[in-house]
């Protein structure tokens, strides 16, 4: 019994899970988590989910990385490898760190040196803290000598993002979650928060109660549809049609606020010219919602005394995913529903630091701040900064550089805390772009799917042995502290990448306690003019500091665009949509819909929690969704290995009952290396976000199959 064992100490920090970012205390004994308990954090008011409260003991894996590992020179290296890690000493041997270090600045320096800067690549992490994903953009930027450095938000809210800069002038939320409690109608569409940000649901749920009109809006009917007011089960990949139609019903109807748009907005006249043929009679049947559902959820959102949207990756993760968060803009700024107390937009964030990672300038057409890197602005900024001269254009994003990697162009890379072989779409193409490269690099705790195909390893710490900031969702900076020693010789994250960039030119010199982190984090704060008030010390005191933030007195603004936005003229601007169908549609050979996500007890590629022994208890194996008919016709029955087939590969693994799930679609979460969803899914970009359609591709299914 965990609450039975007297802890030496508690720690306060931050659960390393999703955007919601709970504060959490750790209580330790003998160097190990016992027990995790929920703090009265911003976010959370001492609430966990399973994953924050259950999820820790993969720290204490036995499989955790304890020494650096070089890949043995017999080594095979290609897309089909097998991961064993009973078998790992047949592929690497343990090597000193120094020796590790050099093998690896060593490979990536031939690449730089003789092919090019462009030759090499990063992706940091949304799972570390921003001080280590600072530092990592600015190595790749001032080592490497590229803007080839991405991270998950490619695969995320990327395409948000782009809407979000266009259309608002931020690609942070509006408004924070907890906003939900001064909201009358919420707007909630292609998420499903009970999985994947649980805290966050309960104060959706709370505000249901209280008398909020919840309005989910989902291809699949989720648990949270039990709580709404209309659930809008609307046909995969009809997002726009559905949107367009609100918008039309709401210009009809003459539902909007003209003074708003008149003061506070440019473009609406060609958001109304795009309107005209998107009647709620046309598109309802292409969204499979009758007309006057449509209708009625327009109305309610638009007459409401405050309106909220949140939204998640059924929204993004679509070749025209920009385009469906265009539309959700377009809704707020009609009815100016933004900029006050229970109206805003909130993209709801997944990884617990993809919003710091993107805004510390992990990703590679901006520095960090979102200053864009062809700005000469910004660049002669960062070049003074930085001390150095850099790259003047964008570089490539996460699935540009798989393809580059297939093709010979990109032949190095530094990988920290990502697990591409896992995540990234099509993830054979992935593995074999990893396995082409002349030199890769793994920063990791295990050796994931990715580490696999490394040249060198190197054993990194987990979030509960380092000191350092994240942010959230709701554009809080928190304070993760330190509650562990790392096992074996791990090393922080953040002396491992001041111990390379060193080996490639950079001569950093950070100091001070926990690797520098303070005097990395003063830096970042001087780069961005967001946090400019957010001292590290204040992080420290406080535990929580919401930006934006311009001076030391500033209390943080949890609602933002209050009088205006942050674009060069104050104004937002509408950009329409069009219809654009999903890049691979259903047909006679692949009849069925693959949606892929994740489930409440994984996160995302599962190298963690898979780790996790309440986790993996309560979720030991890969399961498909499906509806039970759909399963009938198949000839088989819940718990039957069914195998599921696209144009790019194929998976067994278990099916699962779900009537949520529509017709011919399923369901499938990408946490199961043995049964990876991603080796199905299409890669198809938005060409905006450059985000790939892994909502949406063409599968078969069929009874059998071997696991
Ligand atoms: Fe962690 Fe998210 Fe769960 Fe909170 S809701 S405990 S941040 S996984």
């Amino acid at each position: 019994n965990a609450y039975a064992i007297k802890a030496d100490k508690t720690v306060d920090s931050v659960c390393p899970y999703c955007g919601v970012g709970c504060q959490l205390t750790y209580h330790v004994k003998d160097n190990t988590i016992v027990r995790v308990e929920g703090r009265d954090g911003p976010a959370n008011h001492e609430r966990l989910c399973v994953k924050g409260r259950f999820g820790f003991d993969y720290v204490s894996n036995p499989q955790r990385l304890t020494k650096p590992l070089i890949r043995r020179a017999d080594a095979p290296k290609h897309a089909e490898f097998k991961v064993d890690p009973l078998k790992w000493d047949e592929v690497f041997r343990e090597a000193t760190w120094e020796e590790a270090l050099d093998y690896a600045a060593n490979g990536l320096k031939k690449v730089r040196d003789t092919v090019g800067p462009s030759a090499l690549a990063g992706f940091g992490s949304a799972k570390g803290s921003n001080e280590e994903a600072y530092l990592f953009q600015k190595l790749v930027r001032t080592g490497f000598g590229t803007n080839n450095v991405d991270h998950c938000t490619r695969l995320c809210h990327a395409s948000s993002v782009v809407a979000l800069l266009e259309g608002v002038g931020s690609g942070a939320v509006s408004n924070q979650v907890s906003d939900v409690e001064f909201a009358e109608v919420i707007f909630l569409i292609g998420s499903n928060p009970t999985s994947n940000h649980p805290v966050a649901a309960t104060w959706i749920k709370n505000a249901t109660r209280r008398g909020a009109k919840l309005i989910v809006a989902d291809p699949r009917k989720t648990e949270i549809a039990r709580h709404a007011w209309r659930n809008l089960q609307f046909t995969a990949d009809t997002d726009v049609a559905l949107l367009n139609a609100m918008i039309y019903t709401i210009l009809e109807e003459n539902l909007c606020d003209p003074e708003f748009i008149r003061t506070r907005t440019t473009g609406f006249e060609a958001l109304k010219e795009n309107s005209k043929g998107f009647s709620p009679e046309v598109m309802g049947p292409i969204c499979g919602i009758p007309a006057e559902t449509i209708r009625e959820c327009a109305r309610a959102y638009a007459t409401s005394k405050a309106s909220i949207i949140l939204w998640g990756m059924g929204i993004s993760q679509h070749v025209h995913g920009t385009d469906n968060a265009r539309c959700l803009i377009a809704l707020t700024l009609m009815t100016g529903q933004i900029g006050k107390p229970g109206s805003g937009l909130h993209p709801l964030r997944g990884q617990n630091n993809v919003q710091g990672a993107s805004d510390a300038g992990l990703i590679p057409m901006m520095y960090p701040d979102y200053q864009r890197v062809d700005n000469p602005d910004a660049i002669a900024r960062f070049e003074k900064f930085w001390n150095r001269t850099l790259d003047h254009k964008p570089g490539l994003t996460v699935v540009e550089i798989m393809d580059a990697a297939c093709e010979g162009k990109i032949r190095g890379m530094y990988v920290m805390g990502e697990n591409p072989a896992m995540s990234d779409p099509n993830a054979h193409h992935a593995r074999e772009g990893l396995a082409n490269l002349d030199c890769l690099v793994v920063q990791d705790i295990f050796l994931t799917e990715t580490a696999y195909l490394a040249d060198v390893v190197l054993p990194a710490s987990a979030w509960p042995e380092k000191t350092g900031t994240v942010t959230n969702t709701d554009r809080m900076v928190q304070m993760g502290r330190r509650a562990l020693d790392m096992p074996g010789d791990a090393r922080q994250d953040l002396i491992i990448i001041q111990q390379l960039a060193n080996r490639l030119g950079c001569g950093w010199d950070y100091k001070g306690p926990e690797s520098g982190v303070a005097e990395v984090y003063d830096e970042m704060r001087r780069a961005m003019n967001n946090i400019t008030g957010i001292t590290w010390d204040r992080v420290e005191a406080q535990s929580s500091v919401t930006y934006p933030c311009r001076t030391e007195d500033d209390p943080g603004q949890s609602v933002v665009f209050v009088d205006a936005f942050p674009t060069k003229d104050g104004k937002a601007r509408f950009v329409p949509a069009d219809l654009i169908p999903a890049n691979e549609r259903p047909d006679a050979e692949y009849p069925f819909v693959l949606i892929t996500g994740r489930q409440l007890e994984h996160w995302h590629t599962g190298s963690m929690t898979r780790r996790a022994s309440v986790l993996d208890a309560l979720e030991p194996q890969a399961v498909c969704s499906i509806h039970p008919l759909d399963l009938d016709a198949i000839g088989a029955v819940a718990g039957d290995t069914i195998t599921v087939a696209s144009r790019r590969g194929e998976i067994a693994l278990v099916a699962r009952v779900d009537d949520g799930t529509p017709r011919q679609t399923v369901f499938i979460p990408f946490a199961f290396y043995e049964a990876a969803a991603n080796q199905l899914t299409n890669p198809a970009l938005d060409p905006f976000g450059k985000i790939a359609e892994v909502k949406y591709c063409a599968v078969k299914v069929s009874k059998g199959g071997t696991r």
